[in-house]
C-alpha cells in the first residue's frame, strides 16, 4: 500500500493515524460488535462518540461556555444561506466583505434572500490581497459583518480579525484547526469539514448563544441554528460516521500533535518552504500580497503556461497528487492543510527545482 502526496484543496488528505483508526474499528467498534456506521444515532455508544467529539473540538479552539457547536449538513455553501435566514430576524441589512470566488458566493445567496450591503472589497486590485481594516464602511443598519477567514481558490487570508460593533461571521472553511483561534472575537463561525475537520457531509457551526433565536420566521427548522442547539445537532440523522471521524482528527491533533500552537507552527514551516522555492525562483509565481499569503493553499503559476499539463502529469508520477489549479482560475494549486507533513512540501520543492532544471 503507498499513500501518496495528496495537495487536493478538498476533499483532503486525511491523516493517517486516523484513517489506521477507523479500520481498525471498522467491523467491530471497540468490542460492540457493529460499526459505527451501523449504530443508531441515539444509542448511548453513539452519544459518547459526539459528546467526545464536540468536548474535543471545545479544548482544541477554547470554545467559550456561551458559545454553542452544531454539528450540521450541506456543506459551507448551506451557511450562506443560514447566515442571512438566522440572523435577519431583527431587522437590518447584511453586510459582507469581498475578496473573492466564495466570499462573492455568499454574498450571492444573502442578495438573493435579503440584498447586502458591501463593506469593502479588494476587487479593484485583482483580489491579491484584502480591504485594509480602516476600508470597512458598514451601513448604518447593518445585521453582521460576514467575510471568509481564507480564500481557498485565490489563496488569500486576512492578517488581522475586523474589529467591528455587530457580530462578525466567519467562512473559516479552509482554515479551521490550522492555528489557535480567539473564538469570542466571533458572532459565528462556520466549516465545511472536507479540509480540515473530516470527510465532506459534515459542516461545523459555532455561534454565540445570544444570536440563536433571531431567525426569520420563514427559516425552514433544518436550516434553523437554534432548532439544532435546541437538539444536541440530532434533530434529525446526522451524519454520523463522518461526525465520528473527525472526532478521531480532534483526538489526533490534541494529542499527537499537541494542539493547534504545534499545529500552527507546522504549517508556517510548510507553508515557508513553498513560498521560499517560489519567491526564488523565476519560473514559478504567486501573485498574493506577503502579508495576505494563504498558510492553507498556495496557487502558483508557471512562467511558461504551456507547460501546465506535462507540469501535473510528473508531478503525479512522482507521487504528488492534485495540483491542478480551480478550473476558474488555472495554474497550479498546493492546499496544505493539516495532514499534509512537512515531507510531502519538501518532496513538492524538489520537484519544482528538477522541474525548473529541465524545462525552464
Ligand atoms: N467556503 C470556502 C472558503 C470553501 O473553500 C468552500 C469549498 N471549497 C466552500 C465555502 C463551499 O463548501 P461546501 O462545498 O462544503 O459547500
Amino acid at each position: 500500500m503507498t499513500r501518496r502526496y495528496n495537495f487536493c484543496a478538498g476533499p483532503a488528505a486525511l491523516p493517517t493515524p486516523v484513517l489506521e483508526r477507523a479500520r481498525e474499528e471498522l467491523l467491530d467498534y471497540r468490542g460492540r460488535g457493529l460499526s459505527v456506521m451501523e449504530m443508531s444515532h441515539r444509542s448511548p455508544e453513539f452519544t459518547a462518540i459526539a459528546e467526545a467529539a464536540e468536548a474535543n473540538l471545545r479544548t482544541l479552539l477554547r470554545i467559550p461556555d456561551n458559545y454553542r457547536v452544531l454539528f450540521m449538513q450541506g456543506g459551507a455553501t448551506m451557511q450562506f444561506a443560514c447566515v442571512p435566514l438566522n440572523l435577519l430576524g431583527g431587522g437590518g441589512t447584511p453586510n459582507y466583505l469581498d475578496t473573492g470566488i466564495w466570499s462573492g458566493k455568499a454574498i450571492k445567496e444573502a442578495d438573493h434572500l435579503a440584498g447586502s450591503h458591501l463593506a469593502a472589497s479588494s476587487r479593484a486590485g485583482g483580489y491579491v490581497d484584502v480591504p485594509a481594516s480602516d476600508r470597512i464602511a458598514l451601513s448604518a443598519d447593518a445585521a453582521y459583518l460576514h467575510y471568509c477567514h481564507n480564500e481557498t481558490i485565490g489563496g488569500l487570508a486576512y492578517d488581522y480579525v475586523p474589529d467591528v460593533a455587530v457580530p462578525l461571521v466567519c467562512d473559516m472553511s479552509s482554515s479551521i484547526l490550522s492555528a489557535p483561534l480567539d473564538v469570542s472575537r466571533f458572532g459565528v463561525i462556520y466549516a465545511g469539514a472536507q479540509k480540515n475537520i473530516g470527510p465532506a457531509g459534515l459542516t461545523l457551526v459555532i455561534v454565540r448563544d445570544d444570536l440563536l433565536g433571531r431567525a426569520l420566521p420563514q427559516t425552514p427548522s433544518l436550516l434553523d441554528w437554534k432548532v439544532y442547539a435546541d437538539n444536541a445537532s440530532m434533530i434529525n440523522t446526522p451524519p454520523t460516521y463522518a461526525w465520528y471521524l473527525a472526532g478521531l482528527v480532534f483526538e489526533w491533533l490534541k494529542d499527537d500533535i499537541g494542539g493547534l500552537e504545534a499545529m500552527a507552527a507546522i504549517n508556517r514551516r510548510k507553508a515557508a518552504t513553498l513560498y521560499d522555492a517560489i519567491e526564488t525562483s523565476d519560473f514559478y509565481s504567486n501573485p498574493i500580497a506577503p502579508a495576505n499569503r494563504s498558510l492553507m493553499n498556495v496557487p502558483f503559476v508557471l512562467a511558461d503556461e504551456a507547460l501546465n499539463d506535462t507540469f501535473l502529469g510528473e508531478a503525479e508520477a512522482a507521487g504528488l497528487l492534485n495540483l491542478r489549479g480551480h478550473r476558474s482560475v488555472g495554474g497550479m494549486r498546493a492546499s496544505l492543510y493539516n495532514a499534509v507533513g512537512q515531507q510531502a512540501v519538501e518532496a513538492l520543492v524538489a520537484f519544482m527545482g528538477d522541474f525548473e532544471q529541465r524545462h525552464g
